[in-house]
């Protein structure tokens, strides 16, 4: 039997996190990202009743997995500019994995970078903006390709 090696819990950031509960050696793969495929615009409009929190992950394809549709607790991971995990896309699908080792009890990140489809408003910026303090916060959850817009 394997044991459980991640949790959802109470994050310091903001609402719920997922936090290690094994040793996780960098590298290796941690979750899976569920969640409906959909696109950016259907997400976008069901995530302005839950402020706050972002539950959809960018695919390059321009469509989107929805977390909060069929997710699993891959849905509470926190963006970081300087993140301790990175997704991995492999066709329609998204798998978390670490990027360095990660011990027990210490919450996962990942750089959402997300792309938005169309035009970057005020009201997107504020709603992503970035509050993790890493010495080199880029002040957005938004991937660099969506910040001039
Ligand atoms: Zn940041």
């Amino acid at each position: 039997m394997r044991l459980r090696r991640i949790t959802a819990g109470r994050s310091p950031v903001h609402g719920m996190g997922l936090f290690a509960l094994q040793p996780i050696a960098g590298g290796e793969r941690v979750i899976e990202y569920k969640g409906e495929l959909t696109s950016w615009r259907r997400a976008a409009a069901r995530q302005r009743s839950e402020v706050g929190h972002t539950f959809v992950f960018g695919l390059s394809d321009g469509r989107v997995i929805d977390g909060s549709r069929g997710g699993n607790s891959a849905r509470f991971l926190h963006h970081a500019c300087s993140p301790n995990c990175e997704a991995i896309e492999t066709g329609e699908r998204v798998f978390i994995h670490a990027l360095t080792a990660i011990a027990p009890g210490q919450e996962l990140f990942i750089d959402y970078g997300l792309s938005v489809d169309g035009a970057v408003t005020d009201e997107l910026r504020t709603q992503y903006t970035c509050h993790c303090r890493a010495s080199g916060c880029r002040r957005t959850m938004l991937g660099s390709n969506a910040a001039s817009g």
